[in-house]
């Protein structure tokens, strides 16, 4: 058996949470190692792609209010450290129809909350400067505070300032076994060798019901295969820099981002997608999603090509009500963890970094975190 490492925490999982995690523990003088059970970077997890919006229009609980303020204030500071830009100024376009006046309204409401003005705009307005064909019955806001992170930037920026802060990344190197030692301590095991330390951060994106299992939490989380598709604009006029997310549907959001990933291709996505399990993602058949989204953007994207020229794929570990979880362990108050973002975790990934390293240094969490419990799921033990 190799030699054992011996750190102060060791943090499993190197997605956007983990890696903001080890960050926030290595720049608190914390000896601490990140391991990941791919080679970084990877495509396998929820946290790869180029992009991903950022917006301050809480569909959520008011509770994400405080980490949206924080993860902007963080990007900003982690943009100007590494000197590359990660997020891009783009204004989020909002749709909905009458039917949905409330859920508008509450975004709108925690866009003015957050101090920013949300721009009404009417449905000719909308399908003028956009190129769409939204009816008269639809509801449209700009929220200014929209952008676009750019997501394996962000990802490969937290885990260089990590390791610059004295963090040591391990990647292809799964963890098997989780073992809390009679001490209090923790070693976790691999193939690779052993960790062991005084604090166990897990992370695991959407292994999170088989890792956490390991410490006996369980958690109820499904996870879903997202088809990421890219559409190609016919008419490069009528497209803008925006991101949007449309809430008119009963079965579930679309959103969009604008053309980055690929010249004159932008990307348009369904918020949700079949179950799968996270080693056999691309097994399957998913045509009825495609299908629904080419359905979709014959209605209301005339701009853009009836056909997906590209089609990757993600996934999202989603919770029952679709908020995350971020607590620790109820016996082992030194195993903490996060799980379950439910699609839209990347955003706050360094405020959960920042909560992760406050729980596992003891220290009170900058915000209240009941909105986040295990707990609230009434048949989930720890
Ligand atoms: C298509 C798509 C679009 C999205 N769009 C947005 C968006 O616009 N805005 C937004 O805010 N969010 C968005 N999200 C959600 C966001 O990307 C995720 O919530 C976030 O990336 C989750 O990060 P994570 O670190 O929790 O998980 P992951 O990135 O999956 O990281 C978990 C890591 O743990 C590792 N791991 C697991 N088990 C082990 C083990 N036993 N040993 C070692 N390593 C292990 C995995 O390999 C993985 O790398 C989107 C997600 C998808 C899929």
């Amino acid at each position: 058996m190799a030699e054992c490492i011996k750190a102060d925490v060791v943090v499993v999982g190197a997605g956007v949470h983990g890696s903001s995690a080890a960050l926030h523990l290595a720049r608190a003088g914390r000896k601490t190692v990140l391991l990941e059970q791919f080679t970084v970077p990877h495509s396998r997890g929820s946290s790869h792609g180029q992009t991903r919006i950022i917006r301050k229009t809480n569909f959520g609980t008011p509770a994400l209010a405080p980490l949206l303020e924080d993860s902007y204030r963080q990007w900003e500071t982690i943009q100007a450290e590494v000197d590359e830009v990660l997020l891009r100024p783009s204004p989020l376009l909002v749709l909905g129809t009458k039917e949905k006046e409330a859920l508008m309204e509450k975004m709108a409401n925690s866009v003015r909350e957050a101090g920013h003005a949300p721009q009404w705009l009417a449905p000719a307005h909308v399908n003028n400067m956009f190129g769409l064909g939204c009816g008269d019955d639809t509801m449209a806001f700009l929220d200014p505070s929209g952008g676009v992170l750019m997501a394996d930037k962000c990802v490969g920026a937290l885990q260089r300032l990590f390791r610059a802060a004295n963090g040591t990344l391990l990647d292809g190197w799964p963890v098997d076994e989780i073992k809390v030692e009679q001490d209090g301590s923790v070693e976790v095991k691999g193939q690779r060798g052993r960790v062991r330390a005084t604090s166990l951060v897990l992370c695991p994106g959407p292994w999170a019901a088989p890792l956490l299992a390991k410490v006996g939490v369980q958690i109820p989380v499904r996870v879903e295969r997202i088809s990421v598709l890219y559409w190609r604009v016919k008419d490069p006029h009528r497209t803008s820099s925006t991101s949007f997310v449309d809430v008119s549907d009963d079965r579930g959001h679309f959103y969009g981002l604008p053309d980055i990933e690929y010249p004159g291709l932008v990307q348009l996505c369904f918020h949700g997608g079949p179950e799968v399990h996270p080693d056999q993602r691309d097994k399957g058949d998913f045509a009825e999603i495609r299908e629904r989204v080419m359905l979709y953007v014959k209605e209301k994207f005339p701009c853009l090509d009836p056909q997906p020229a590209i089609e990757e794929s993600c996934m999202y570990t989603t919770t029952p009500d679709e908020e995350c979880v971020i607590d620790r362990h109820s016996k082992y108050k030194n195993i903490v963890f996060s799980a379950g973002f439910s699609g839209t975790g990347f955003k706050i990934g360094p405020a959960v970094g920042r909560i992760l390293c406050q729980l596992t240094l003891g220290h009170p969490p900058p915000c209240d975190l009941s909105a986040f419990s295990l707990s609230r799921f009434s048949k989930s033990k720890i």
